[in-house]
């Protein structure tokens, strides 16, 4: 196949997404880039009168400064979407803001009580503002809407993620999100097909429950589907636990309190960590633990060796940790002696989306924010992806950000502590090579060369000649997969 001298990449490994939620978020009002509260309003009423059957609302993705100082109510929702179900979700995910009605449908009122590891906030007089924090949005809000939505709409949202991928040169996903729903819709599609569209690797969601046994089961459950499945179009490789939430709503897990004086604990106590991880740790499960706090990170670390000392030395034991915004100085060194990824999501890291982040830390802290060169400098691995869709799912612009530190969003942005930009030769391996070695797909994925996976792509830009500026207006020309073509932008003289 003529490709005359354009530049080929092995596929990209998104190392860290959520696939069902990705597809899901296609048909959502996006509220990232609403310049302020009006506006926020404005598309919300546009969206309902252009979806007047649907029954209930999505948004997703504002951003708490484009409140302006103001604390989200459900009544400024209530004022454009009263007649059905509002929900919009925070763009770290870890909050949803809801109108009246959705909180109707939730079941809660104002004398619900809290979810374990959640909030649902209240004003002075206790009543319920529409704000649902944690586990009030990631279990008890996400428990109902799943109940309500049917596996064939799962389904769908599955494929369009898929096509969506495939057509940006992503070739492989690894799940961070994995339930029940999740994995049926994604047995359901091989099922039908013999093939899931592109490759999968899937992290079993173990959450805390309220007792030990309870979160025991849910290493259980990972145990026996990696058994079983193992094919080299879905796997299960391991478990996904949340060790805190995130900065942008006070909810990360740090060593001093936020600028507001909030200080929350980690989702998680060492003893009750230390169990579910040396349990998985035993089964040969790869553990996947979300930690944005410093003394989150340090937690998680510190279950790590606790299953080291109970389950003995042992090569690859390939543990990850998930973001990694902000750590202890320690904590690189550490991750490289235990042999633990550090998995980023550079998108997470765009300069347009740093002011909430920046407010809430409110001190030198911010100086040392997403220190991806420490890690590098210590030796630690780094895999590279989205978490789509709390970002953008697309290869390029998270590559231009790695190499850059500058905005994809806002291009002219001062750079976002430049000094930890990676080369965009670096970016691009771990972006592939690297990111199939955080879920076992090394020697398969991620190279190209014989024997290996014939999954790549094709793109229309030189970012290696001509720096990673062209990464924003370049173009993917074909993805292929297992020596297929599934996605092609033209014609191409064959
Ligand atoms: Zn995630």
């Amino acid at each position: 196949m003529e490709l005359d001298g354009a530049v080929v990449l092995p596929g990209i490994v998104d190392a860290h997404t959520h696939l069902v939620s990705l597809g899901e978020s296609l048909s959502q009002v996006d509220l990232q880039d609403a310049a302020d509260l009006a506006e926020l309003q404005a598309r919300l009423a546009a969206f309902a009168d252009a979806n007047p059957d649907a029954e209930r609302l999505m948004g997703r993705s504002w951003l708490f400064s484009t409140l302006e100082g103001r604390a989200p109510h459900r009544s400024m929702i209530d004022a454009v979407i009263s007649d059905r179900p509002a929900y919009l979700i925070a763009n770290d995910h870890h909050s949803a803001w809801v109108n009246s009605a959705a909180l109707a449908e939730l079941g809660v009122v104002d004398a619900t009580p809290d979810p374990i590891g959640g909030t649902i906030e209240r004003d002075a007089s206790g009543a319920a503002t529409g704000m649902l924090m944690e586990n009030a949005s990631l279990g008890l809000m996400r428990d109902v809407l799943d109940s309500l939505v049917s596996d064939a709409d799962r389904e769908a949202s599955l494929s369009a993620a898929f096509e969506s991928y495939l057509a940006v040169g992503v070739t492989a996903a690894v799940d961070m999100g994995l339930g029940e729903p999740e994995l049926r819709a994604l047995l359901a599609l091989q099922k039908r097909d013999g093939r899931l569209p592109m490759r999968v690797a899937g992290h079993w969601v173990v959450n805390r429950t309220s007792s030990s046994a309870g979160d025991l089961a849910g290493v259980a459950r990972a145990v026996s589907l990696a058994s079983t499945l193992r094919g080299p179009w879905l796997r299960i490789t391991g478990i996904k636990i949340f060790v805190d939430g995130v900065i942008d709503s006070c909810t990360a897990a740090m060593r001093h309190p936020f600028a507001d004086g909030s200080h929350p604990d980690a989702l998680w106590d060492l003893a009750s960590l230390s169990a579910v991880v040396t349990a998985a740790d035993a089964a040969g499960l790869q553990v996947a633990m979300h930690a944005i706090g410093d003394a989150a990170s340090a937690l998680a670390l510190d279950a790590l060796e606790a299953a080291v000392a109970a389950n003995g030395p042992r090569d690859d034991r390939r543990h990850r940790l998930e973001h990694l915004e902000t750590v202890d100085a320690a904590t690189p060194a550490r991750l490289a002696r235990l042999g633990v990824v550090a998995s980023l999501q550079p998108v997470h890291c765009d300069p347009a989306i740093q002011e909430n982040w920046r407010a809430m830390l409110g001190d030198d802290r911010v100086e040392r924010g997403y220190p991806w060169g420490e890690f590098a400098d210590a030796g630690a691995t780094i895999a590279l992806g989205t978490d789509a869709p709390t970002a953008p799912y697309q290869p390029l612009p998270n590559l231009y950000i790695a190499a850059t530190r500058q905005s994809a969003l806002v291009p002219g942005l001062p750079a976002n502590i430049p000094r930890n930009a990676m080369p965009i030769a670096d970016a691009v391996r771990r972006a592939t090579r690297d990111a199939a070695y955080a879920s076992r797909w090394d020697g398969e994925l991620g190279v190209l060369r014989p024997g290996a996976a014939a999954d790549f792509f094709v793109l229309d830009a030189d970012p290696f000649v001509d720096g990673p500026e062209v990464l924003l207006s370049a173009g993917v020309r074909m993805t292929v997969l297992a020596g297929e073509v599934v996605h092609s932008a033209e014609a191409v003289s064959a």
